[in-house]
């Protein structure tokens, strides 16, 4: 069976013990996609691997690989960038998790997207990096940019069914996952969700960002909570039935613990 060694920059998205002394880890790599490669001795003292498996650091790789074969081996690697240091909150790495979560679950094997890839890299660094109010902000940036890489960019503008510009059909508008967007007064009832003019135009100006910036990001608006659902229904919706991301609803436990009685 030909078997091709493939060596590439790639992220760590997940790890899981196997027998004794391996690891089964799962890498997102920039020129060929999702990647579950076995490296086996990773948990050994002084394995070849070193630290450079944990969560969320950028490698660089060298995997053995076959088509047929879903569970590929990798032979050494080397540390690129360590994790970025998310533990000055909760909140910070459930979004790193999430983030890794999210493209685990919307990708498939073999199939590389290096906008993707720049997408979670540059999420995952951010987040360690951004002022405490702009984590979640960073994260639906992360959310539209990743669904646009991967071909579902959300309408948010105009209405997905008539076309009419959101803003100027009048204050209360509705957002649709399945459908792809914004929904006018006329055509939403029935079709989605309301979403308050104010969240989709705040949408709208976070996916019109080429680079998130403090200064160039537009002010949230109060409904928090509506933004946070639509984004999440929208990529779960595309990400079928097994796309709940559990470091979302960790974060929603805390919240909901959060709030007063
Ligand atoms: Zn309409």
């Amino acid at each position: 069976m030909p078997r091709t060694i493939v060596k590439t920059r790639a992220i760590v998205l997940r790890t899981m013990r196997m027998g004794e002394t391996s690891s089964l880890v799962t890498l997102y790599a920039q020129e060929c996609g999702k990647l579950k490669a076995m490296a086996r001795g990773a948990r050994k003292p002084k394995s070849r691997f070193g630290a450079a498996l944990g969560l969320m650091t950028e490698i660089q790789a060298v995997c053995y690989v076959k088509e047929t074969r879903e569970l590929q081996t990798m032979s050494e690697c080397t540390l690129l960038k360590p994790a970025p240091d998310l533990s000055q909150s909760l909140e910070r790495l459930s979004f790193g998790s999430a983030a890794c979560e999210l493209v685990d679950r919307l990708t498939i094997e073999g199939e590389g997207n290096p906008r993707l890839y720049q997408c979670l890299s540059g999420v995952l660094h951010g987040l360690a990096e951004v002022e405490p109010e702009q984590v979640e902000s960073l994260f639906w940036y992360f959310q539209l940019r990743a669904a646009a890489a991967l071909g579902y960019r959300p309408q948010l503008s105009q209405c997905i069914t008539c076309q009419r510009e959101l803003e100027l059909a009048g204050p209360s508008s509705w957002f649709s996952a399945a459908l792809g967007g914004g929904l006018c007064a006329a055509c939403g009832p029935g079709n989605g969700v309301r979403l308050a003019q104010p969240s989709l135009r705040f949408l709208a100006a976070l996916q019109g960002l080429r680079t998130y910036s403090k200064e160039a990001l537009p002010q949230a608006p109060a409904q928090r909570g509506e933004i946070r659902m639509a984004l999440r229904s929208f990529l779960e919706y595309h990400g079928g039935e097994h796309s709940r991301l559990k470091s979302l609803d960790f974060l929603d436990g805390l919240n909901k613990a959060a709030l007063p009685a």
